[in-house]
């Protein structure tokens, strides 16, 4: 049984767009829905193909690499679907049904129910970059070093010793896939020996054992754009792992995570930063030195600051990957208490003490908190 075209499945052109091909998707999904289609298998079947069909064409990646490779490219890819039966050992239908059940107790994932010779694209890889916050407002080039399968090339992935041959192999007679009994069901099962591909390697390869694929590490320059933030993906087209029988190779994924910042904290385009202030200057008023990404600015602040007062520093803050203005700095003024203080000074702070009297009139915060804990008590009153 060989698979649909899935522009047929779901009835729409070749070249239909996103909104056609999800039209098509939820009419037909409807329609064979097994909610509305208790005990049909045909229904059913037909419902698990079309989710197929929209899993791989509502993708864009998926879809380019069907309209490509055809099943072929995306086999293995559509989740938990499978690919029953791709030009295969005969008896493909049957794992077709059984194969969402069976697959993970047999050769996982499917592995069971493909032709082992078709092209398969190579997996995807991810790389977790941690950057720091300067390099990731600005943007850097990063190297980096991926471990990762590629072909042999001393067997050009035929997994072979180069001059020996293969042979059918002879538990499967070439089919790569064994049946079982298993009580009343007949499964199919990648064949033990030869893992699925259906031959035999006489004189495996020296270099790779057989596999056809060698790890390597690679060393690859990554661009990374300004304004990047945790959690955003670069993508590095075909610097995944190589592909499986002339299967194109996966991507790269390299996912950003920023460090934490002894100064900076992110959120977004904005920075924040805690600025210490002594209380001389947050009483008259004066100038600050406020540390920004692009070196320290001047920040004049008005007599009588309060501590944990913000400042913005507008358009100093992360100027976003996706585009938009740059961000703002927020600086939180923190009043310090003087420490180390000689005889001398504390001498004049007693008498500074004194001069404010018993009034509470240069004490805001004092004043409406001690109005809080009367009316609180008063409260509470019977
Ligand atoms: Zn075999
Ligand atoms: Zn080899």
């Amino acid at each position: 049984m060989s698979k649909r075209d899935y522009y047929e499945v779901l009835g729409v052109e070749r070249g239909a767009d996103q909104k056609e091909i999800k039209k098509a998707y939820r009419r037909l999904a409807q329609k064979y829905h097994p909610d509305r289609n208790p005990d049909d298998d045909t229904s059913a079947e037909k419902f698990r193909e079309v989710s197929e069909a929209y899993e791989v064409l509502a993708d864009g990646e998926k879809r380019a690499a069907y309209d490509q490779f055809g099943h072929a490219g995306v086999d293995g890819q559509a989740g938990g679907f499978g690919g029953g039966g791709f030009g295969g050992a005969g008896a493909g239908g049957f794992s077709d049904i059984f194969g969402d059940v069976f697959g993970d107790i047999f050769g996982g994932g499917g592995g069971g129910r493909r032709n082992p010779n078709a092209p398969q694209r190579g997996s995807d890889l991810r790389y977790n970059l941690e950057l720091d916050l300067e390099d990731a407002v600005t943007g850097t080039s990063v190297d980096i070093r991926v471990p990762r399968h590629v072909e042999c090339e001393r067997c050009d992935g035929e997994g072979a010793e180069p001059g020996s041959t293969k042979e059918t192999c002879p538990t499967c007679n070439g089919h790569g896939q064994v049946r079982m009994q298993q009580g009343f069901f007949a499964v199919q099962q990648t064949c033990p020996t030869c893992h699925g591909s259906g031959q035999h390697i006489k004189v495996p390869c020296h270099k790779c054992h057989g596999e056809g694929r060698v790890r390597e590490t690679r060393t690859l320059s990554v661009k990374i754009p300004a304004g990047v933030d945790t959690g955003d993906r670069i993508r590095l087209n075909g610097e995944g792992e190589s592909g499986v029988n002339g299967g194109p190779p996966g991507d790269l994924y390299v996912q950003v995570a920023i460090k934490p910042h002894p100064i900076f904290q992110r959120d977004g385009r904005h920075l924040q930063c805690e600025v210490p202030i002594n209380f001389v200057d947050a009483a008259l008023g004066g100038e600050l030195e406020v540390p920004t990404l692009d070196g320290r600015v001047k920040l004049k602040i008005p007599a009588e600051t309060q501590t944990g007062k913000l400042f913005r520093l507008k358009g100093k803050g992360v100027k976003p990957v996706r585009g938009g203005p740059a961000g703002d700095l927020l600086c939180r003024v923190v009043l310090e208490t003087p420490i180390s203080l000689s005889e001398e000074q504390k001498e004049l702070l007693r008498k500074f003490q004194e001069s404010l009297g018993e009034s509470n009139s240069h004490s805001p915060r004092k004043k409406s908190f001690f109005d809080g804990v009367k009316k609180f008590f008063e409260d509470m009153k019977p």
